[in-house]
């Protein structure tokens, strides 16, 4: 599903550029356009799904095959190893959760601090 007036949807499409760093069926990664770490990666699905707040068991196999990408992109991008690197998943949901684009990412945050959110 594609809606046309959906940010994240055009980028996925093409039809805005962006810094992809990974791509399967099932998602697209790329920079942030403004960084908030020295590694700051948004994990998009293809299928437009506006928040987790729309996240149900249907939609479990597709969270979970996204959250387990992200320590190999992680790794691939410049965040330090665990323990003494790692990284931050992160997910914002509404305007109470902070939620700019409506279209369901997973924030991946790294590198060496400090950071400028937390
Ligand atoms: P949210 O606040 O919705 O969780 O996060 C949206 C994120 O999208 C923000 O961190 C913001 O910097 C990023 N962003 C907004 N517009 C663009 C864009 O056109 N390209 C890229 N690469 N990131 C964007
Ligand atoms: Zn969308």
């Amino acid at each position: 599903m594609h809606d046309p007036d959906c940010l994240f949807c055009k980028i996925i499409a093409g039809q805005i550029p962006s810094s992809k760093v990974y791509e399967d069926e099932d998602m697209l990664v790329f920079k942030d356009i403004h960084p908030a770490a020295p590694v700051h990666l948004l994990m998009v699905p293809k299928l437009h799904i506006p928040s987790m707040a729309q996240v149900g068991a249907e939609q479990a196999p597709l969270l979970g095959r996204m959250l387990a990408k992200a320590p190999e992109l992680a790794e691939a991008n410049g965040c330090n190893p665990y323990p003494q690197g790692g990284f931050r998943l992160m997910i914002n949901t509404g305007d109470e959760g902070g939620q700019e684009v409506h279209h369901l990412h997973i924030h991946l945050l790294g590198g060496p601090r400090p950071w400028k959110k937390g």
